[in-house]
């Protein structure tokens, strides 16, 4: 349910009045903070704006306004700012805020909450908030979606010779080339909906216009900073969760078990293999080598693939671990949505490495056909349904903190 509200909220959440929305009505949605529980949200009715999360938050800037006023946001109804706020992707729940409230309000799962519909919120499908809010339809409809590419696959599979095994003669390239490009449309189609609506409702709330972006070399260069800070720094360099969000890690992991390092490992070693897969690709297209053709483990493109592949399947498997064990507090819950993203890019990464083991196997084992059909069913559906799970915070985040890095950038300069 929504109403118009007079009063100037945003102030009342802790924002500051001078802002673009400053002292105009807003719409209160009275139903927000339910709406987000059912994304896990545990009750943040009983946070009192004490500020001690922020006070503990090693992402909290120098504002003293975050987490606690996403939570406000919640509290009062307001949607709208929530959905345009970049500070939501900057928390990288570390669950320090949790470990320190005094009314156990769980500010930490409520900014995984808050992220969660944010993502349903920015899908016009609904899709997304079928599976994050219904588990069990979600993981049947994830299921079915393996189910249709493996028989849609099969359906044109050729012979399986016996002597060695030739994949590509079994499933044909060109149906998977094509099956994959169709999917990159979907993808795009769907995620970029949602991009556009983010980056408009956060442009608008920070005052930044075409002009702030391209408007001159100033604004040029500053933009171009932005980028390098959102997705080179940030996004692939992990600077804040390896350095800010390490100290809450320090005292209760192993280097080789913090959050940080799998999280870091699992995108390097996934970026790392979608690299493989276009060099691959364009290597087949000049000519010099055609796919599936078999080349030494030194060859680069297999090379960088089976270093990106130990490094994803370690880095995952250690977020599966942490999670059973509920190693620390940030894992403490684990949400059906968690774990299916989890398991999609571990079973990815763990059957590329049975493949490739019965490729190089001296006697071709027959089994190496029917784990090259579930491998590529199960990529498929992983990037098929990135928009709709968790994975989509691989595209949200960067683009909030590219928004984040140039709002920095106008109050540094003005
Ligand atoms: S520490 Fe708890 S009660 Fe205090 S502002 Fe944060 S969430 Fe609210
Ligand atoms: S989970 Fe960590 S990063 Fe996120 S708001 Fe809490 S203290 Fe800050």
């Amino acid at each position: 349910m929504t109403a118009l509200a007079s009063t100037d909220l945003d102030a009342d959440a802790g924002q500051s009045d001078d802002g673009p929305r400053g002292g105009r009505p807003v719409l209160v949605d009275t139903g927000l903070l339910d709406d987000i529980k059912r994304f896990g949200a545990a009750d943040v009715s009983a946070c009192f704006s004490c500020g001690t999360c922020t006070a503990i938050c090693p992402l909290s800037d120098n504002d003293g306004t975050f987490p606690r006023r996403i939570i406000r946001y919640g509290q009062v109804g307001m949607k709208d700012a929530l959905l345009s706020s970049e500070e939501l992707w900057t928390c990288y729940q570390c669950a320090s805020c949790s470990d320190s409230c005094p009314q156990q309000a769980e500010p930490s799962e409520y900014m995984a909450a808050a992220r969660r519909y944010a993502i349903a919120s920015y899908d016009k499908t609904r899709l997304a908030r079928t599976m994050y809010t219904r588990p069990v339809i979600g993981t049947s409809i994830a299921l079915l979606v393996a189910v249709f590419f493996a028989a849609f696959m099969y359906s044109s599979h050729g012979p399986r010779a016996t002597t060695s095994l030739k994949l590509f003669s079994f499933i044909p390239l060109p149906l998977i080339h094509y099956t994959g490009i169709a999917v990159m449309v979907m993808i795009l189609l769907a995620g970029s909906t949602g991009v556009i609506m983010m980056a408009r409702g956060i442009a608008r709330r920070e005052d930044v216009h075409l002009s702030t972006v391209l408007g001159g070399p100033a604004a040029f260069a500053g933009t171009l900073a932005a980028l390098w800070d959102a997705f080179g720094v940030e996004s692939i360099g992990q600077r804040r969760y390896r350095t800010d969000c390490n100290e809450a890690q320090k005292d209760d992991e192993s280097l080789y078990r913090r959050r940080w390092l799998a999280h870091a490992l699992t995108v390097w070693g996934f970026l790392g293999l979608l690299t493989a897969t276009i060099l691959d690709y364009l290597l087949a297209l000049i000519g010099v080598k055609k796919t599936g053709t078999p080349v030494p483990i030194w060859y680069p493109v297999r090379l960088l693939g089976t270093i990106a592949g130990i490094a994803m399947v370690y880095g995952v498997s250690i977020l599966i671990l942490n999670r059973l064990r509920k190693s620390n507090r940030a894992v403490k819950e684990s949400k059906p949505s968690d774990w299916m993203f989890l398991v999609m890019l571990w079973v990815v990464g763990a059957t590329g490495f049975l493949l490739e083991l019965s490729l190089y196997l001296p006697h071709a084992p027959s089994w190496g056909y029917w784990v090259f059909l579930f491998h590529v069913s199960v990529a498929m559906e992983l990037m098929l349904l990135l928009p709709f799970i968790k994975f989509a915070h691989a595209i949200y985040r960067p683009v909030a903190l590219f928004f984040y890095a140039l709002a920095k950038q106008k109050s540094a300069s003005g």
